[in-house]
Protein backbone atom coordinates (compact mmCIF):
# COMPACT_ATOMS: atom_id res chain seq x y z
CA UNK A 1 0.00 0.00 0.00
CA UNK A 2 1.43 3.19 -0.82
CA UNK A 3 -0.31 6.37 1.36
CA UNK A 4 -0.77 9.34 -0.61
CA UNK A 5 -1.11 11.53 2.31
CA UNK A 6 2.02 13.71 2.31
CA UNK A 7 3.62 12.89 -0.73
CA UNK A 8 4.32 14.99 -3.42
CA UNK A 9 2.30 13.99 -6.74
CA UNK A 10 3.96 14.94 -10.53
CA UNK A 11 0.70 15.12 -12.71
CA UNK A 12 2.47 15.27 -16.05
CA UNK A 13 -0.24 16.80 -18.73
CA UNK A 14 -2.38 18.46 -15.55
CA UNK A 15 -4.22 21.06 -17.79
CA UNK A 16 -5.72 17.97 -20.28
CA UNK A 17 -9.06 15.67 -19.73
CA UNK A 18 -7.06 13.05 -17.84
CA UNK A 19 -5.03 15.19 -15.90
CA UNK A 20 -7.41 17.51 -14.48
CA UNK A 21 -9.23 14.59 -13.50
CA UNK A 22 -6.22 13.29 -11.38
CA UNK A 23 -6.10 16.98 -9.73
CA UNK A 24 -9.63 17.40 -9.25
CA UNK A 25 -9.43 14.01 -7.51
CA UNK A 26 -6.28 14.62 -5.63
CA UNK A 27 -7.38 17.68 -4.33
CA UNK A 28 -9.98 15.65 -2.01
CA UNK A 29 -6.30 14.03 -0.51
CA UNK A 30 -3.43 15.41 2.01
CA UNK A 31 -1.11 15.28 -1.02
CA UNK A 32 1.33 18.12 -2.88
CA UNK A 33 0.30 18.04 -6.43
CA UNK A 34 2.99 19.33 -8.63
CA UNK A 35 2.26 20.90 -12.16
CA UNK A 36 4.25 21.92 -15.00
CA UNK A 37 2.73 23.95 -17.78
CA UNK A 38 4.22 23.44 -21.15
CA UNK A 39 5.71 27.01 -21.40
CA UNK A 40 7.56 25.94 -18.69
CA UNK A 41 8.52 21.95 -19.17
CA UNK A 42 8.19 20.52 -22.86
CA UNK A 43 8.38 16.52 -22.27
CA UNK A 44 9.51 15.98 -25.56
CA UNK A 45 13.26 18.06 -23.99
CA UNK A 46 15.30 15.21 -22.57
CA UNK A 47 17.57 17.77 -20.95
CA UNK A 48 14.53 19.83 -19.07
CA UNK A 49 12.63 16.55 -17.88
CA UNK A 50 15.62 15.30 -16.11
CA UNK A 51 16.38 18.42 -14.70
CA UNK A 52 13.01 19.22 -13.59
CA UNK A 53 12.67 15.40 -11.64
CA UNK A 54 15.41 15.88 -10.29
CA UNK A 55 15.02 19.38 -8.80
CA UNK A 56 11.79 18.96 -7.59
CA UNK A 57 12.00 15.00 -7.06
CA UNK A 58 8.49 13.93 -6.39
CA UNK A 59 7.23 10.97 -4.32
CA UNK A 60 4.93 9.75 -7.48
CA UNK A 61 5.07 10.55 -11.21
CA UNK A 62 1.56 10.42 -12.98
CA UNK A 63 2.20 10.28 -16.75
CA UNK A 64 -0.99 11.63 -18.29
CA UNK A 65 0.49 13.56 -21.08
CA UNK A 66 0.15 12.44 -24.58
CA UNK A 67 -0.52 13.80 -27.77
CA UNK A 68 -3.95 12.53 -28.28
CA UNK A 69 -6.98 13.07 -30.55
CA UNK A 70 -9.36 11.20 -32.71
CA UNK A 71 -9.33 9.09 -35.69
CA UNK A 72 -9.05 12.26 -38.18
CA UNK A 73 -6.18 13.38 -36.30
CA UNK A 74 -4.60 10.37 -35.96
CA UNK A 75 -4.78 9.93 -39.67
CA UNK A 76 -4.07 13.31 -40.18
CA UNK A 77 -0.30 13.78 -37.98
CA UNK A 78 1.13 9.97 -37.50
CA UNK A 79 4.52 11.23 -36.92
CA UNK A 80 4.01 13.73 -34.81
CA UNK A 81 1.57 10.92 -33.23
CA UNK A 82 4.47 8.64 -32.78
CA UNK A 83 7.10 10.91 -32.10
CA UNK A 84 5.81 12.95 -29.62
CA UNK A 85 4.07 10.26 -27.36
CA UNK A 86 7.05 7.59 -27.90
CA UNK A 87 9.70 10.80 -26.86
CA UNK A 88 7.41 11.78 -23.59
CA UNK A 89 7.08 8.17 -22.29
CA UNK A 90 10.99 7.83 -22.85
CA UNK A 91 11.94 10.52 -21.16
CA UNK A 92 9.30 10.98 -18.21
CA UNK A 93 9.82 7.33 -17.25
CA UNK A 94 13.51 7.23 -17.65
CA UNK A 95 14.58 10.94 -15.83
CA UNK A 96 11.93 9.03 -13.02
CA UNK A 97 14.01 6.92 -12.77
CA UNK A 98 17.25 8.57 -12.33
CA UNK A 99 16.00 10.96 -10.13
CA UNK A 100 15.66 7.97 -7.64
CA UNK A 101 11.55 7.87 -8.06
CA UNK A 102 10.02 4.77 -7.09
CA UNK A 103 6.42 5.33 -8.22
CA UNK A 104 4.84 5.79 -11.28
CA UNK A 105 1.92 5.10 -13.37
CA UNK A 106 1.71 5.38 -17.05
CA UNK A 107 -1.65 6.10 -19.01
CA UNK A 108 -1.84 3.81 -22.15
CA UNK A 109 -4.95 3.28 -24.25
CA UNK A 110 -7.06 0.62 -25.66
CA UNK A 111 -6.27 1.44 -29.06
CA UNK A 112 -2.73 -0.55 -28.31
CA UNK A 113 -4.76 -3.76 -28.32
CA UNK A 114 -4.39 -5.68 -31.30
CA UNK A 115 -6.76 -6.93 -34.40
CA UNK A 116 -7.76 -10.53 -34.41
CA UNK A 117 -7.61 -10.84 -30.33
CA UNK A 118 -10.34 -11.92 -28.91
CA UNK A 119 -13.10 -9.57 -26.83
CA UNK A 120 -13.80 -8.61 -24.65
CA UNK A 121 -10.20 -7.77 -24.51
CA UNK A 122 -7.82 -8.81 -21.92
CA UNK A 123 -4.88 -7.71 -20.41
CA UNK A 124 -2.61 -10.23 -21.93
CA UNK A 125 -3.67 -9.88 -25.57
CA UNK A 126 -1.66 -6.70 -25.46
CA UNK A 127 1.18 -6.95 -27.93
CA UNK A 128 -0.08 -10.21 -29.63
CA UNK A 129 -0.53 -9.11 -32.89
CA UNK A 130 -1.04 -5.96 -35.89
CA UNK A 131 -2.40 -2.43 -34.61
CA UNK A 132 -5.57 -1.04 -35.91
CA UNK A 133 -4.31 0.72 -38.75
CA UNK A 134 -5.77 4.40 -37.72
CA UNK A 135 -4.05 4.64 -34.95
CA UNK A 136 -1.14 2.31 -35.22
CA UNK A 137 1.62 4.91 -34.44
CA UNK A 138 -0.07 5.95 -31.14
CA UNK A 139 -0.48 1.87 -30.11
CA UNK A 140 2.88 1.71 -30.38
CA UNK A 141 4.53 4.77 -28.85
CA UNK A 142 2.03 3.98 -26.46
CA UNK A 143 3.12 0.43 -26.07
CA UNK A 144 6.44 1.58 -25.68
CA UNK A 145 5.76 3.53 -22.51
CA UNK A 146 4.10 0.27 -21.37
CA UNK A 147 6.51 -2.10 -21.90
CA UNK A 148 9.23 0.16 -20.09
CA UNK A 149 7.25 0.36 -16.61
CA UNK A 150 7.71 -3.45 -17.01
CA UNK A 151 11.22 -3.29 -17.59
CA UNK A 152 11.86 -0.86 -15.08
CA UNK A 153 10.13 -2.45 -12.89
CA UNK A 154 11.69 -5.92 -13.58
CA UNK A 155 15.56 -4.54 -13.52
CA UNK A 156 15.19 -1.66 -11.07
CA UNK A 157 12.61 -2.95 -8.68
CA UNK A 158 10.86 0.18 -9.31
CA UNK A 159 6.66 0.28 -8.77
CA UNK A 160 6.46 1.61 -12.38
CA UNK A 161 2.59 0.29 -13.26
CA UNK A 162 0.11 1.43 -16.74
CA UNK A 163 -3.26 1.74 -16.62
CA UNK A 164 -5.49 1.04 -20.02
CA UNK A 165 -8.15 3.11 -20.16
CA UNK A 166 -11.27 3.17 -22.42
CA UNK A 167 -12.41 6.26 -24.74
CA UNK A 168 -11.96 8.53 -22.40
CA UNK A 169 -14.33 12.10 -21.96
CA UNK A 170 -15.02 15.08 -20.07
CA UNK A 171 -14.71 18.88 -19.10
CA UNK A 172 -11.34 19.76 -20.44
CA UNK A 173 -11.66 17.53 -23.42
CA UNK A 174 -10.80 18.62 -26.75
CA UNK A 175 -13.82 20.19 -28.46
CA UNK A 176 -12.49 20.36 -32.43
CA UNK A 177 -14.56 19.26 -34.91
CA UNK A 178 -11.97 17.34 -37.34
CA UNK A 179 -9.27 16.92 -34.56
CA UNK A 180 -11.32 15.93 -31.51
CA UNK A 181 -12.52 12.58 -30.23
CA UNK A 182 -15.70 11.16 -31.40
CA UNK A 183 -17.68 12.71 -28.10
CA UNK A 184 -16.03 16.18 -27.93
CA UNK A 185 -17.01 16.36 -31.88
CA UNK A 186 -20.31 15.36 -31.78
CA UNK A 187 -21.54 17.43 -28.89
CA UNK A 188 -19.89 20.23 -30.81
CA UNK A 189 -21.39 19.14 -34.01
CA UNK A 190 -24.99 19.11 -32.43
CA UNK A 191 -24.88 21.96 -30.63
CA UNK A 192 -23.41 23.80 -34.09
CA UNK A 193 -26.44 22.24 -35.85
CA UNK A 194 -28.70 23.35 -33.54
CA UNK A 195 -28.21 27.24 -33.39
CA UNK A 196 -28.15 26.90 -37.28
CA UNK A 197 -31.03 25.31 -37.75
CA UNK A 198 -29.49 22.89 -39.87
CA UNK A 199 -31.60 19.65 -40.58
CA UNK A 200 -28.84 16.80 -40.81
CA UNK A 201 -26.27 15.67 -38.07
CA UNK A 202 -23.27 14.43 -40.27
CA UNK A 203 -21.74 11.43 -38.21
CA UNK A 204 -18.53 9.95 -39.52
CA UNK A 205 -18.35 6.26 -40.60
CA UNK A 206 -21.17 3.58 -40.65
CA UNK A 207 -22.24 4.47 -37.62
CA UNK A 208 -21.75 0.37 -36.41
CA UNK A 209 -18.48 0.54 -34.59
CA UNK A 210 -18.90 0.28 -30.85
CA UNK A 211 -17.36 2.18 -28.14
CA UNK A 212 -17.31 2.05 -24.39
CA UNK A 213 -16.64 4.93 -23.04
CA UNK A 214 -16.09 6.55 -19.22
CA UNK A 215 -15.88 9.79 -17.58
CA UNK A 216 -12.74 11.36 -16.78
CA UNK A 217 -13.65 11.48 -13.20
CA UNK A 218 -14.52 7.81 -12.92
CA UNK A 219 -11.52 7.47 -14.49
CA UNK A 220 -9.05 9.79 -12.15
CA UNK A 221 -10.41 7.30 -8.99
CA UNK A 222 -9.35 4.25 -10.87
CA UNK A 223 -5.98 5.84 -11.45
CA UNK A 224 -5.84 6.44 -7.94
CA UNK A 225 -6.29 2.85 -6.51
CA UNK A 226 -3.92 1.97 -8.69
CA UNK A 227 -1.20 3.96 -7.87
CA UNK A 228 -1.96 3.50 -3.82
CA UNK A 229 -2.59 -0.44 -4.35
CA UNK A 230 -1.84 -2.59 -7.38
CA UNK A 231 0.92 -4.66 -6.99
CA UNK A 232 1.05 -6.31 -10.54
CA UNK A 233 3.29 -6.11 -13.19
CA UNK A 234 1.00 -6.22 -15.86
CA UNK A 235 -1.02 -3.76 -17.10
CA UNK A 236 -4.96 -2.98 -16.08
CA UNK A 237 -8.14 -2.30 -18.20
CA UNK A 238 -9.77 0.90 -16.83
CA UNK A 239 -13.48 1.21 -18.32
CA UNK A 240 -16.76 -0.41 -18.12
CA UNK A 241 -16.94 -3.17 -19.86
CA UNK A 242 -20.37 -1.83 -21.67
CA UNK A 243 -20.17 -0.26 -25.57
CA UNK A 244 -22.54 1.55 -27.34
CA UNK A 245 -22.72 1.69 -30.90
CA UNK A 246 -21.79 5.26 -32.81
CA UNK A 247 -25.09 5.52 -34.32
CA UNK A 248 -26.97 5.08 -30.62
CA UNK A 249 -24.07 7.43 -29.13
CA UNK A 250 -25.11 9.79 -31.81
CA UNK A 251 -28.37 9.82 -30.70
CA UNK A 252 -28.04 10.07 -27.15
CA UNK A 253 -25.79 13.39 -27.96
CA UNK A 254 -29.09 14.79 -30.09
CA UNK A 255 -30.58 14.35 -26.96
CA UNK A 256 -28.37 16.17 -24.44
CA UNK A 257 -28.00 18.93 -27.10
CA UNK A 258 -31.67 19.15 -27.70
CA UNK A 259 -30.68 19.38 -31.72
CA UNK A 260 -33.97 17.72 -33.26
CA UNK A 261 -32.76 16.66 -36.68
CA UNK A 262 -31.89 13.77 -39.03
CA UNK A 263 -28.60 11.92 -38.47
CA UNK A 264 -26.75 11.15 -42.09
CA UNK A 265 -23.78 8.59 -42.16
CA UNK A 266 -20.83 9.71 -44.29
CA UNK A 267 -19.12 6.78 -45.15
CA UNK A 268 -16.10 8.73 -46.42
CA UNK A 269 -14.78 8.64 -43.26
CA UNK A 270 -13.16 5.52 -41.85
CA UNK A 271 -14.74 3.71 -38.76
CA UNK A 272 -11.73 2.53 -37.38
CA UNK A 273 -11.94 -0.75 -35.70
CA UNK A 274 -15.57 -2.65 -35.37
CA UNK A 275 -14.85 -2.84 -30.89
CA UNK A 276 -12.28 -2.21 -28.96
CA UNK A 277 -14.62 -3.14 -25.34
CA UNK A 278 -12.57 -4.36 -22.31
CA UNK A 279 -12.51 -7.16 -20.05
CA UNK A 280 -12.60 -5.33 -16.90
CA UNK A 281 -12.73 -7.69 -14.34
CA UNK A 282 -9.28 -7.06 -12.72
CA UNK A 283 -10.35 -3.46 -11.76
CA UNK A 284 -13.25 -4.72 -11.02
CA UNK A 285 -11.43 -7.04 -8.27
CA UNK A 286 -9.78 -4.19 -7.00
CA UNK A 287 -13.18 -2.49 -5.80
CA UNK A 288 -13.43 0.26 -8.35
CA UNK A 289 -16.65 0.54 -10.81
CA UNK A 290 -17.67 3.41 -12.98
CA UNK A 291 -19.91 5.71 -10.70
CA UNK A 292 -20.90 8.31 -13.81
CA UNK A 293 -23.52 7.19 -16.26
CA UNK A 294 -22.81 7.87 -20.33
CA UNK A 295 -26.28 10.13 -20.12
CA UNK A 296 -25.20 11.83 -17.12
CA UNK A 297 -22.11 11.82 -18.37
CA UNK A 298 -22.38 13.48 -21.72
CA UNK A 299 -25.00 15.90 -19.89
CA UNK A 300 -22.04 16.92 -17.77
CA UNK A 301 -19.84 17.27 -21.21
CA UNK A 302 -22.24 19.27 -22.52
CA UNK A 303 -22.05 22.06 -19.74
CA UNK A 304 -18.68 22.22 -19.89
CA UNK A 305 -18.82 22.93 -23.69
CA UNK A 306 -21.17 25.60 -23.02
CA UNK A 307 -19.28 27.03 -20.30
CA UNK A 308 -16.37 27.12 -22.48
CA UNK A 309 -18.28 28.43 -25.67
CA UNK A 310 -19.76 31.29 -23.18
CA UNK A 311 -16.26 32.08 -21.69
CA UNK A 312 -14.49 32.17 -25.18
CA UNK A 313 -17.45 34.63 -26.41
CA UNK A 314 -17.23 37.06 -23.19
P1 LIG B 1 -11.20 5.79 -31.97
O1 LIG B 1 -11.89 5.08 -30.84
O2 LIG B 1 -9.73 5.75 -31.87
O3 LIG B 1 -11.71 5.31 -33.32
O4 LIG B 1 -11.56 7.33 -31.79
P2 LIG B 1 -12.64 8.42 -32.23
O5 LIG B 1 -13.23 8.94 -30.97
O6 LIG B 1 -11.99 9.41 -33.12
O7 LIG B 1 -13.75 7.69 -33.13
C1 LIG B 1 -14.64 6.72 -32.66
C2 LIG B 1 -15.64 6.37 -33.75
O8 LIG B 1 -16.56 7.44 -33.91
C3 LIG B 1 -15.07 6.09 -35.15
O9 LIG B 1 -15.78 5.00 -35.72
C4 LIG B 1 -15.41 7.38 -35.91
O10 LIG B 1 -15.52 7.18 -37.31
C5 LIG B 1 -16.76 7.72 -35.29
N1 LIG B 1 -17.16 9.13 -35.44
C6 LIG B 1 -18.37 9.56 -35.87
N2 LIG B 1 -18.42 10.89 -35.94
C7 LIG B 1 -17.20 11.35 -35.52
C8 LIG B 1 -16.64 12.66 -35.38
O11 LIG B 1 -17.26 13.68 -35.63
N3 LIG B 1 -15.35 12.72 -34.89
C9 LIG B 1 -14.64 11.58 -34.59
N4 LIG B 1 -13.40 11.70 -34.11
N5 LIG B 1 -15.15 10.34 -34.74
C10 LIG B 1 -16.41 10.22 -35.21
Amino acid sequence: MFDLSGKRIFVAGHSGLVGSALCRALSDVDCTVLTAPRSVLDLRDQASVQAWMIAHKPDAVIMAAAHVGGIGANIAAPATFVHDNAVMALNVIHSAHLANINHLLFLGSSCMYPVDVPLPLREESLLSGRFEVTNAPYALAKSLGVEMCRAYSAQYGRRYISAVPCNLYGPQDRYDLERGHVVPALLAKAHLAKMSGARELPVWGSGTPRREFLYSDDCARALLLLLRSYEGDAPVNVGTGEEISIANLARMICEVTGFKGDLVFDRSHPDGVSSKVMDVSRIHAMGWRAEISLRDGLERAYQDYLSREAAHAA
